[in-house]
């Protein structure tokens, strides 16, 4: 974790044990969530046919979109 009012790395998660200022992991995650809905949003739009895509695509993408249901 990093402090974002000095800038000290820290262990604590609750806030920074040199300034009491916010603490926040340093480096964020490579997919943000916001990726993740857009993907989520351009398979529902193939699913639902708003995309034109082949039979062969539309049923892969059905194939991914429900194992990834059946695991979360
Ligand atoms: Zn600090």
């Amino acid at each position: 974790m990093k402090c974002t009012k000095c800038g000290r790395y820290t262990l604590r998660k609750d806030k920074c044990p040199v300034c009491g200022g916010e603490v926040k992991v340093p480096h964020p995650p490579k997919f943000s969530p916001e990726d993740k809905y857009g993907k989520y949003r351009l398979v529902m739009k193939i699913i639902t046919g708003q995309i034109e895509v082949s039979e062969e695509l539309k049923s892969r993408v059905l194939e991914k979109y429900y194992k990834i249901h059946s695991t979360t």
